[in-house]
């Protein structure tokens, strides 16, 4: 975990609803940081989503696995209960799924656990790595719905199961590309930037009206499978392990964050 680094990268650590200065890096989570809480995550099936899922249920929480691969799902799960914490499993192809699909999701939320306490959306695609003029369409439209659209959904349909939350949190995954576009990474780029907006959109809304808190985090280059289709020529092990990563995400979700919403934050100081 990465936990006593103070981060000089983040962009938005006033947030755009004015929210006092605050670093996650700053704040290591302590051991039983999120003890009751009630987090779902999307992507909970590899990469971040996973490593940030285990660290929840580590930290105490019931975590609920969102994805669509029942295989990976169940072997989270697995590693999960074998750290005697708590998770359950929640299908959702976030390509695929209908409103029925969102609604049933956010009843049995209700019905389970009676409130939210946090969402985080992990889940993304990459697309190709192509320029603008040559960006295949239906690969645009892809990356867009999965990133952007769903994760806008998701938000939309659990905000009821939010609010009856004390102290909700939201957390959207961004990127370094999300904040300064970078040649020929086309929608994904795009999608990220829409994050960004989506989750000071979504802070400015709720902030003063409900205890819902809503930031954006770049978790910065990781050891996953979309870094390795972005970077096939990369040396795998120059690349920080997902679970090194999951400090801000566990900060944010926690009580230490109280309050703070919209901003922009990093899982790693600036190079
Ligand atoms: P991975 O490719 O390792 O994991 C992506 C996750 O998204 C998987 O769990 C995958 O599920 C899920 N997913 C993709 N499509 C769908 C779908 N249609 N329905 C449901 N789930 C889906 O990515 P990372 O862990 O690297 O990325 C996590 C987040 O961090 C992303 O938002 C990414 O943009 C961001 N990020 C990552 C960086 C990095 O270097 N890795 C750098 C900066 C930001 P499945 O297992 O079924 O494929």
């Amino acid at each position: 975990m990465s936990t006593d680094a103070v981060s000089t990268g983040s962009t938005g650590s006033t947030g755009s609803t004015g929210a006092p200065r605050f670093d996650p890096l700053a704040h290591p989570p302590g051991d039983a940081e999120l003890e009751g809480r009630v987090i779902a995550l999307t992507g909970a099936s590899d990469g971040i989503g996973r490593a940030v899922a285990l660290e929840c249920a580590q930290r105490r929480a019931s975590v609920i696995l969102l994805g669509r691969n029942v295989k990976k799902l169940e072997a989270a799960h697995g590693q999960i209960e074998a750290l005697g914490g708590e998770a359950s499993i929640a299908l959702l192809d976030l390509e695929r799924a209908v409103a029925k699909d969102y609604e049933e999701l956010a009843d049995a939320v209700i019905a389970r656990h009676g409130r939210l306490d946090g969402l985080v959306h992990c889940a993304s695609l990459l697309g190709t790595l192509t320029p603008i003029e040559h960006y295949d369409v239906p690969t645009w439209c892809r990356v867009m719905h999965v990133n952007v659209t769903a994760a806008f959904v998701l938000t939309q349909v659990l905000l009821p199961a939010l609010k009856l939350s004390s102290d909700a949190s939201v957390i959207f995954s961004s990127s370094g590309v999300g904040r300064r576009a970078r040649a020929y990474w086309g929608a994904y780029a795009v999608s990220k930037f829409a994050i960004e907006g989506l989750s000071q959109v979504l802070s400015s809304e709720l902030d003063t009206l409900t205890h819902v808190r809503v930031n954006a985090l770049n978790p910065g280059r990781a050891r996953t499978m979309m870094r390795r289709q972005a970077y096939p020529a990369e040396a795998l092990e120059s690349l920080p392990l997902p679970e090194t990563l999951t400090g801000p995400y566990i900060t944010l979700l926690g009580p230490k964050a109280r309050g703070v919403t919209g901003g922009s934050f990093d899982c790693q100081p600036a190079p």
